[in-house]
């Protein structure tokens, strides 16, 4: 199974790919943790992305294409992955057809604006395993605390309030123009098109997806 997750920052693309890769058994390869991990090692390069990140804007074309184009070379994705994150700009879907790289599956997350910055605004997450929880939604049962390992939860760099706002711009600018691309593209192959209502709660949602799924 080869799945793409689209949709603005906040939308529950992260939450949901969660679920995704348990129960199909697939990897998930988002583009954003592979760039917080690079920026993570301190390298020239990591710097200039961290740079790129906390201003909210996207990271050059070619890096993040050569990132994808490795990890989906490694092993673990010859039976299927899940990507969340890319492509998000119509220059990386065509250098994903390009590169002959199919997809079974795209779930459009639809979230309106006012609802991504509430969201954004109290997410926190568990950096070792990648759970999410909200201060309001989805609190965690002791604050500040992952429910698993009782480890301290952070806030992202790029949540606070300025960053998100040019998240969300470059989300319109530059990545819901790949809605009506892949809306033309998937009605000349197989990939099917799923639109989710992505306020929801996620475990309606995780159901949703689950039944398209298959
Ligand atoms: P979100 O979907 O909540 O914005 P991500 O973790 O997917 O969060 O992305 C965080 C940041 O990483 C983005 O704001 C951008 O700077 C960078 N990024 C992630 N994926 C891409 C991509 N495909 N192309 C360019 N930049 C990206």
């Amino acid at each position: 199974m080869r799945i793409i997750l689209l949709g603005p920052p906040g939308s529950g693309k992260g939450t949901q790919a969660n679920f995704i890769a348990d129960q199909y058994s697939i990897p998930t390869i988002s583009t954003g943790e592979i760039l917080r991990t690079a920026v993570k090692c301190n390298s020239k390069l990591g710097n200039q992305i961290k740079k790129i990140m906390d201003a909210g804007k996207l990271v050059t074309e070619e890096i993040v294409i050569s990132l994808v184009k490795r990890r989906l070379s490694q092993a673990d994705c010859y039976t299927g992955f899940l990507l969340d994150g890319f492509p998000r700009t119509i220059f990386q879907a065509h250098a994903m057809k390009v590169l002959d790289i199919k997809v079974d599956h795209i779930l459009e997350f639809q979230v309106p604006d006012k609802l991504i910055i509430a969201r954004l605004s109290g997410r926190q997450i568990h950096e070792r395993s990648g759970r999410i929880y909200h201060t309001q939604f989805y609190p965690p049962k002791t604050p500040g605390q992952d429910d698993i390992t009782g480890e301290p939860l952070v806030m992202r760099n790029d949540d606070h309030k300025e960053t998100v706002y040019q998240r969300l711009t470059e989300y319109h600018k530059r990545t819901a123009p790949l809605i009506k691309y892949y809306a033309a593209e998937t009605l000349m192959n197989n990939t099917k098109y799923h639109q989710l209502d992505g306020t929801l709660h996620m475990t309606i949602l995780k159901k949703i997806i689950s039944n398209l799924l298959g």
